[in-house]
């Protein structure tokens, strides 16, 4: 399957297209800004302009050329996509190298399987020194294809030294301080403050931001095939980021992940409803301390999407359920609490301070817990 187009970043592209074109494009570029808005995809977008044999006018990529079908199937063999990966068991520096290469290739065969692929690690994933070696490799031999390497490094703030890799972020330097000639490495950060100093001295920072909601609603109405009011609806909390919209779409026996994210927001929905104090209490106990807290965060997600949809049903809309087909138990809690529009506006409201909390360092069980009782008193009237 080929990339999908990139959507929304004109200037941004404006400006590199007219750099490269120029000649005046570094060796070395880091595109930052915040996550899911499609860093990565813009730094292949850029590869993909390095090596088009026939660019047009504009200077846009041709999009027909061999290297630009190459590059939108991802198997462009002079483009080296890194990004971190969880450490596999290796006796040897040399087997661990191997083996990190092996799960990048795999990983790459994932992502061109469905470039909406979202990776899911059991381990924390990094830059451990093999990659790097590796890395380094494959900037040292004459490229395969075309005249240039190009090397696009995900998530670069992951380079830095670390219990697992003090010699990867300094291997890494070397390299960013002396780049074959015939090699760009392009790097993206959604953190670019924790990379280390001098990696950030040594390229040229590109700053992205988050795309308009009509970009993120055509992604989705174009891409993933959504009707324009479903488009609408979820790109309206995907906070400008199409990586976001894409964790938060409903799933048709997707990710596991994903499916049990809904499953607990609905238990938060319910028990949040629920008559007794003791039952919202339970909830927050069983749901709190599970999982991490970015999935924490993500539950609260969840939670405002079922809310939305709550909305819609309460609207009197209910052909417009964008996240969930459980139109009955909204119906029921619709019509049971007797909830208005209002009422679940201000709950969705009141579950974004919670994530902007959850950001924070309070604990997850106080939040949800005056979460719960809070969302009652939007969303249940008194008979
Ligand atoms: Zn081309």
């Amino acid at each position: 399957m080929a990339l999908p187009p990139v959507y929304g970043h004109d200037d941004v592209r404006r400006k590199l297209r007219s750099a490269l074109r120029g000649g005046n494009l570094p060796q070395s570029l880091l595109i930052h800004g915040p996550a899911g808005v499609g860093k990565e995809r813009l730094a292949l977008w850029l590869a993909q302009l390095i090596f088009c044999d026939s660019p047009l006018e504009d200077g846009e990529a041709c999009g027909r050329c061999h290297a630009c079908r190459f590059v939108e199937r991802l198997e462009h063999p002079d483009l080296h996509w890194f990004f971190p990966l969880p450490r596999p068991d290796a006796a040897t520096p040399e087997k661990l190298r191997e083996k990190l290469e092996e799960s990048r290739g795999a990983e790459l065969a994932a992502r061109r399987a469905d470039p909406f692929h979202i990776p899911a690690f059991d381990k924390a994933p990094a830059y451990f020194m093999g990659m790097v070696q590796n890395l380094q490799r494959f900037a040292s031999v004459r490229p395969a294809m075309g005249t240039r390497k190009v090397f696009v490094v995900g998530d670069a703030e992951a380079m830095v030294p670390q219990e697992s890799s003090p010699e990867a972020a300094n291997a890494f330097l070397k390299l960013l301080e002396e780049p074959p000639a015939d090699t760009t490495l392009i790097l993206t950060s959604s953190n670019p403050g924790a990379l280390l100093p001098t990696i950030r001295s040594r390229v040229l920072p590109v700053r992205v931001l988050r795309l308009a909601q009509a970009e993120v609603a055509a992604f989705l109405a174009k891409e993933k095939g959504m009707k324009p009011a479903e488009a609408e609806s979820l790109a309206a909390v995907s906070e400008g980021a199409i990586g976001r919209a894409l964790r938060l779409l409903p799933t048709s026996g997707g990710s596991g992940v994903l499916q049990r994210q809904r499953e607990t927001a609905r238990s938060l929905l319910v028990a949040a409803t629920a008559q007794s104090a003791a039952d919202r209490l339970a909830a927050a106990n069983g749901i709190a301390p599970a999982g991490a807290r970015g999935e924490f965060t993500s539950g609260l997600q969840a939670l405002s999407l079922w809310l939305r949809d709550l909305m819609v049903v309460a609207s009197g809309a209910p052909e417009q359920i964008a996240y969930t087909d459980d139109v009955a138990l909204l119906n029921s809690i619709a019509k049971k609490a007797r909830v208005r529009p209002e009422g679940v506006a201000s709950a969705i409201l009141r579950v974004q301070e919670a994530m902007e909390m959850a950001a924070g360092n309070v604990n997850p069980q106080l939040i949800l817990t005056d979460l719960l009782r809070g969302m009652r008193e939007d969303l249940v009237r008194a008979a």
